[in-house]
Parts: structure tokens; sequence; C-alpha cells
């Protein structure tokens, strides 16, 4: 089982300083989850996630369920021997995906009907049936089976499906046997008193850990900023705050401010493949013209294997020719700048100072003020 263990609360914000205790060591919190969908952080080896500052992963229940099978997974000795990552991982619990298959689905009480994007095949996802793939797979913390509204909804539709997820979570708990750590999904999209509701009933079902889900859902920042330091201070002070796919830079540091312990997104990697990179002046699409001759690294403020030895203007030819390292480098410096940014959000609390240097950080990254924290 996991436990939250509070080190310092931040004298001028929400924000906490902590560490989570798991099986496979001790998380430092806040922190950012690099996520690797198929079992694999894309392009990079566990050794080099490690590296460059990966303290858990996170798996993808709906990629691993068709591909390769959570069987065969399980069948190898779970993912932590499978992939061949020995610290923390986390899995989701397929909602996100097979909700997004707006097309292909049909939600019952009993759980969703889809159809396979990839051949086409039916299948059906209950909360009993991915508590058993999340079991097979074998991750520190598992995910209670949710549904993530779309942006926007109605109240109506949001209340009923946040009820829905509610008796789902009950079901998940009902029916989970290992001691994977169940984290129960807070719901209830924009709607306050929805929101509400959703953390006192998951709260009285007394999960280990508690998410928030259903922002960050392409609403506005203001809505999400909202919501954010609405839900997250009602959430259990003794246990682990996980908020889902949030990965850019002021995203990651506004969670931090108001006491979020968790985030993943697939983003920094996922820029990454397209010629993209985040750097402490700002993003940098070394895909453009702009670099062509740039012979300086991506970043002169950041220690990545990529910026000691490696210039703008080679990546970008790298890009440019589709050749693989190209990926692998800009990969390598995105999750370090975002490890490295985690870091010094961890220190910035441990000395009461992270409203300030988030002002800083916001003016040398370029980010407007519409939304500075009053
Ligand atoms: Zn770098």
């Amino acid at each position: 089982m996991i436990t939250y263990e509070l080190l310092h609360r931040d004298k001028n914000s929400d924000a906490r300083r902590g560490v989570i205790h798991t099986p496979h060591g001790d998380i430092q919190t806040p922190i950012f989850m690099p996520v690797g969908t198929q079992a694999t952080v894309k392009s990079m080896t566990p050794e080099e996630v490690e590296e460059n500052g990966g303290q858990i992963v996170l798996g993808n229940t709906y990629h691993l369920y068709f591909r390769p099978g959570d069987e065969l997974v399980k069948k190898a000795g779970g993912l932590h021997s499978f992939m061949n990552w020995h610290k923390p991982i986390l899995t989701d619990c397929g909602g996100f995906q097979v909700f997004s298959l707006s097309e292909l689905r049909k939600i019952h009480e009993e759980g969703v009907e889809f159809k396979s994007e990839l051949d086409g095949s039916k299948h059906f996802f209950s909360p009993e049936k991915v508590m058993e793939i999340q079991e097979n797979l074998g991750a520190d913390i598992i995910m209670s089976f949710d549904e993530c509204c779309p942006y926007p909804s109605s109240y109506e539709y949001t209340k009923d499906s946040m009820e829905r997820t509610t008796r789902w979570a009950v079901r998940c708990k009902k029916s989970h046997k290992t001691n994977q750590a169940l984290f129960g999904i807070i719901q209830g999209g924009f709607y306050k008193d929805l929101r509400d509701k959703s953390t006192q009933d998951l709260i009285d079902l007394d999960f280990p850990g508690y998410a928030i889900g259903g922002i960050s859902v392409g609403e506005p920042k203001e809505e999400f900023l909202d919501i954010l330091r609405y839900t997250t201070p009602k959430m259990p002070e003794n246990k682990p705050r996980y908020l889902m796919g949030v990965g850019s830079p002021d995203y990651l540091i506004e969670a931090a401010l108001a006491g979020i312990d968790m985030c993943d997104c697939v983003l920094p990697t996922r820029i990454a493949r397209n010629g993209t990179a985040m750097t402490s002046h700002g993003k940098v699409v070394v895909r453009n013209a702009t670099y062509e001759h740039d012979f300086t690294p991506l970043d002169d403020e950041c220690d990545c294997y990529t910026c000691k030895n490696y210039t703008k203007a080679y990546i970008r030819h790298l890009i440019k020719c589709k050749e693989i390292l190209g990926a692998r480098l800009l990969s390598i410096h995105n999750i370090k700048f975002l490890t490295n940014l985690m870091e010094r959000v961890r220190i910035e609390i441990e000395n009461d100072s992270l409203v300030e240097f988030s002002q800083n950080f916001y003016k040398k990254y370029g980010y407007t003020n519409e939304n500075r924290r009053k």
C-alpha cells in the first residue's frame, strides 16, 4: 500500500511538499509523471527516464488491454518487469480513452460498450473489468473507472455522469482484490456543487488517494483555475492529491500552488516529436527556419544531455529529416525540463517562496498576467 507524508506547508499559498511512500520506492512531491502509454515513455529507455528525473511513470489501461493484452503482461510478471522499470508505476482506468470514442461507444449503468479503433471489434469495460485489467498490469497505483465529461456539458448531463462515476467507484472498491493502491476520481465538471458532492461521496468511500478528473479538457484557463482552486483544498490532507492530464509549465505550477501533489501528461514527449522544446525562456519551435544557423543549445539554463552536447541547428536538421534521434533528444530535454521545474518548485515550497517564483517564471516564460494568482 502507499502512504503520504507531509513535509512542509507553504506559508503563502496552499502548496505542500511531501513524500509518497510506495512498494517501489519514495516519490518526492509535487511531481510531474511522464506517460508511457504503451509501456514505454516514447523513444526513451527506462534508464534515461530515471537519469532525467523520472520518479514514477504512467501506463495506459486502454492501450495495454488491446496490445499486448493485460494477460500477457501478467504472464511477464507485471508491468515493472515487462518494461524493465523498477520504480513506481500508475495505470489510468481507460475511461478517458473509451469516452473519447464518441462515435464508437454506448454508456450503460453496467459499463461502456465500445468498438476497437484498431479492428472494429466489440468490447465492454465495466468497473469490475477495469479492476481486473489493472490488477493484471500490476502498477503500484490504479484508478477507479470514471467518466470524464466533455467540455462543455450541461448541468443535468454532468450530474448524472458524476453520480454514475460514484456508483462505479463503489463497484471498483468492492471488486478490487490486490494490495495496489486504488485512487478515486472526483468528477462534477465545472459545477461547484457537483464537485462538492463528488468529493464528499468519494471521501466517504475512504480511498488511499484522490484525483481530480474532468478539468484541463479544453476549457478557458480561468475556469480551470477556478475549479482547481475550489476542489483541491477539500481533498483529504493525509492522502496524495493527483490532477490528471496536466503538463504545461504554468498549469503544473498552478496545480502545485493549489496543493496538488501529482500531475501527468503526454505533452512533453508529444511536442518533442513535433519539434518543439519547453525552455526557461518559453517554447522553442526548433523546426522553424529561425534556428537553421543557431549553434547554441535549446536552453542555456538546462543541464540535460541534449543541451550539453547538441545545438538547435543540429536538432532542427534531425527533425526536418525525420531522424529518430531528433525526437529522442527533444524528449530527453523536455522530460528533464519538467522534472527540473518540479524540483525547483519543491525547493521554493520549502522556502515559502513559490508565489514569488511563479511570478518571475511566468514573466520569463512569456505568459501574460491575465490569470496571475491574486
Ligand atoms: Zn536540456
